[in-house]
């Protein structure tokens, strides 16, 4: 019987499970649970892995709760500038964004970017410029405005402090979005999407847009997205680094995506993790942190939503 998969994150830094209240851990269970349904009824019906990972980010963007789209955090200019990728394990094409603000679904964009712009990276007014010829879907600033986002920001609003996204209590806390699919016809696909760091400044970007640091797809060995600490993950080469594993060493899905989180990322100082599948619906979600928002749906049709 033919394979389908999906496995999404939002974000490798959670909330102490002392201060997560039960409300609030449902909160989080449902949103994931409505991405990762989203997504797998793509895969069901028969759809490719590029549309399903699109389409649980867009589910992941569109709630206040993550770090991407609408949740996302303020740059120290007091605005929302967004990255996001996406990647064909088949065809090995892709797309990434850097530095947009006002875009509803960033990761929408970036499969634009793949399909039809002809180049793989835009970045800043010319990635806005080419999401209103493709007639993206835009929203306001007051649209990205969250209470809590705007607390984080007004602690270190006006230093030289640079914050991956955390709760009020200053607890570490990374929000990226992500997700990972294997389609019905052994196809697999990755899609990352962040707000970044909070009083982000100098047009700084991290992994998430980064193919070979916080996405890659190939039907060869695997697609990763990952979450964490962006200048580790790009000094680690890490969601190349779980693919280079498999495909020069043999290692499978699961001790290479281990390995790279809890031993190679480790070892250079990095926190967070990632979330993996590979052609034959293997599905790995390591990471190095307290927690991390996840669901998968395995080949066996089985569910899983956790967080610590
Ligand atoms: N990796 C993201 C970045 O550095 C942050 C995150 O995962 O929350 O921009």
């Amino acid at each position: 019987m033919k394979k389908i998969a999906i496995a999404i994150h939002g974000g490798a830094g959670t909330l102490l499970k002392k201060n997560m209240t039960p409300a609030m851990e449902q909160s989080y269970a449902a949103a994931l649970e409505e991405a990762l349904t989203a997504g797998r009824l793509v895969l069901q019906n028969d759809g490719d892995a590029i549309s399903a990972v699109e389409e649980a980010v867009k589910h992941l963007e569109d709630s206040p709760l993550f770090n991407a789209g609408k949740g996302s955090v303020f740059t120290s200019a007091g605005t929302h500038e967004m990255d996001a990728s996406i990647m064909d394990g088949k065809t090995l094409n892709a797309g990434a964004l850097s530095m947009v603000r006002g875009v509803r679904n960033p990761v929408s964009l970036a499969r634009m970017i793949m399909e039809k712009s002809g180049h793989v990276f835009l970045a800043g007014e010319g990635a806005m410029a080419f999401a209103r010829q493709m007639n993206c879907m835009f929203e306001p600033e007051e649209y990205f405005f969250d209470e809590l986002r705007f607390q984080q920001w007004q602690q270190v609003k006006g230093t030289d402090d640079v914050k991956l996204d955390h709760s009020a209590l200053d607890e570490k806390k990374f929000g990226t979005v992500g997700a990972v699919a294997l389609d019905i016809e052994g196809n697999i696909a990755a899609a990352t999407s962040t707000g970044g760091m909070t009083n982000k400044k100098f047009g700084r970007v991290g992994d998430s847009p980064m193919i070979g640091a916080g996405n890659y797809a190939n039907n060869l060995t695997c697609a990763v997205s990952c979450t964490g600490s962006g200048e580790f993950f790009i000094r680690g080469v890490v969601a190349y680094d779980v693919s280079c594993l498999m495909e020069y060493k043999g290692l499978s899905l699961l001790e290479a995506a281990d390995h790279v989180i809890n031993h190679r990322l480790k070892k250079i100082g990095g926190d967070g993790g990632l979330v993996a599948v590979d052609a034959n619906g293997n599905i790995a979600m390591p990471f190095n942190t307290d927690g991390m928002y996840r669901a998968s749906w395995n080949a066996n049709d089985e569910k899983l939503i956790a967080i610590y």
